[in-house]
């Protein structure tokens, strides 16, 4: 019997075949050979296996194979995402898209150098946090800012910096945990600082934490439950009190709000999310926050509040730990000054503009989609219908938005393979699966994007991309 592998090309030969010359061309000559001798080892190992009983492939699905290697390879870790969820701040899909504004800012920074922590009047050192601390004092009303890397290292730092070795005193129904593994006691742990838990789970009064106070107290933390909701016989006590009663004892009241948003977001639906100067008027000493939560800018933790705990909080050895790069000072930059004039801030940063749209608009955009989808053959049907976006992103989940969706029931393949190929289409579209149909809800996607979802959802209908179609 002749050796089969006789007839499998050299890895010069396979890569002349003009297909591999373009990809070579395209993306770069040795990821493509990495790509042929992965592929003709492949071959040989399964010819040996199954003992010469197969055929070798002629070269041009060899190539073939070779390019749908290297299409693989070249996809980024990282691809764009229609988010058709209806769900606002998907932590899963990278939370907060940012304003047109924020990306100029980043592009002008980051392709140089800058003046992150140079006075650019004197030429002498000055300190990153001055970049912003301005524009935050003025949209918050605070004293005092500074920025670390996420709301969870705000948390940790203000800890340290005001209680580390002291007691925190918490009530019991504000001890939570928010997706991947940030569990408040645990936080509290690292940081030094001692849970002191007061009240119960359901019902916490003034003179719980009143009793608490001792010479081991260290601080007062208030923190918003914002992923659920203790509903009922429930009691809590307000910020002001707590305000009065750390005044009193000389104790500062550190307030974790969480998403906090700089504008009130009731005017856009039954949406009861604590507003950052809200918390500063009522006299909290440090208030904590997410940057890519409802703010709409990048991710951060932003610290407003009294002087004094900020400049412990900066002089802290774990702020340089947590520090922010000039990227996110940039993008933050930009965003708080869309903040300045509210009009603009809601037509300019994708999230508020996106709670603004009006279900007119929703549905009049709908309605110039759904029957392009309705008439493809591989779906039994596509129809409009009323649908709920959510905030997401750790806000209570029944705080929800009227929305239109666009509802597809897929003919033979089942909605979840649906679902699946689209997750891998390019771009990425992703749908929320409700009752054995999947949504696109329309709230969420920015209008550019609409004429990219019947082609993607055509392409994902047909059967598993070939490899002319990888992108390549
Ligand atoms: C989301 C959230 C955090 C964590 O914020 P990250 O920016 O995700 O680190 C902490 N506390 C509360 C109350 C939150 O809602």
């Amino acid at each position: 019997m002749p050796n089969p592998l006789r007839s499998l090309p050299s890895v010069n030969e396979l890569l002349g075949n003009p297909r591999l010359q373009k990809m070579v061309e395209q993306v770069n000559h040795s990821v493509v050979v990495e790509g042929v001798r992965k592929i003709l080892d492949d071959v040989r190992t399964q010819v040996q296996e199954t003992a010469t009983q197969m055929n070798v492939p002629d070269p041009a699905e060899l190539a073939e194979r070779v390019a749908a290697w290297v299409s693989r390879a070249e996809k980024p870790g990282l691809v764009p995402v229609i988010n058709a969820t209806g769900i606002m701040l998907h932590t899963g899909l990278g939370r907060a898209p940012l304003a047109e504004q924020a990306l100029d800012s980043i592009n002008a920074i980051a392709t140089g150098y800058c003046n992150l922590e140079v006075d650019v009047k004197s030429g002498e050192r000055s300190q990153r946090v001055f970049v912003v601390q301005d524009l935050l004092k003025q949209v918050t009303g605070a004293e005092a800012a500074m920025v670390v890397n996420n709301n969870a290292a705000a948390t940790l730092l203000a800890l340290a910096a005001l209680a580390g070795g002291k007691q925190v005193i918490v009530s019991r129904g504000q001890l939570i945990e928010i997706g991947g593994s940030y569990r408040l006691p645990d936080v509290m742990e690292c940081s030094g600082a001692i849970l002191k838990e007061v009240g119960t789970t359901n019902k916490t009064r003034i003179d719980d934490y009143r009793n608490a106070i001792g010479d081991e107290t260290g601080a007062i933390l208030k923190v918003h439950p914002s992923n659920f909701e203790v509903v009922g016989f429930t009691q809590s006590v307000g910020l002001k009190e707590l305000v009065e009663l750390g005044k009193k004892n000389s104790l500062p009241v550190i307030d974790d709000i969480g998403s906090g948003s700089l504008v009130d977001l009731s005017k856009y639906g039954p949406i009861e999310e604590p507003v950052v100067k809200k918390s500063i008027e009522a006299g909290a000493d440090v208030v904590l926050f997410s940057g890519d939560k409802l703010l709409g800018g990048p991710q951060c933790g932003i610290v407003v509040g009294k002087q004094k705990w900020i400049e412990k909080m900066l002089k802290h050895p774990l702020a340089r730990s947590l520090r922010v790069d000039k990227l996110t000072l940039a993008a933050l930059d930009a965003t708080l000054r869309l903040y300045r004039d509210e009009a603009q801030a809601e037509q300019k940063i994708p999230l508020l503009s996106m709670l603004s749209t009006s279900l007119e608009n929703l549905q009049h955009r709908a309605e110039r989609i759904c029957p392009q989808l309705d008439a493809l053959e591989s779906l039994a049907s596509a129809e409009i219908i009323e649908s709920e976006s959510m905030l997401g992103g750790g806000s209570v989940p029944g705080q929800t938005i009227p929305s239109i969706a666009v509802a597809l029931t897929p003919k033979s393949m089942s909605v979840e393979k649906l679902a699946a190929r689209l997750r891998e289409g390019h771009p990425a579209l992703f749908g929320r699966i409700s009752k054995d149909r999947l949504l696109f809800d329309l709230r969420t996607v920015p209008p550019k994007f609409d004429t990219q979802i019947v082609p993607l959802v055509r392409e994902a209908c047909h059967e598993p991309a070939s490899t002319e179609e990888t992108g390549l």
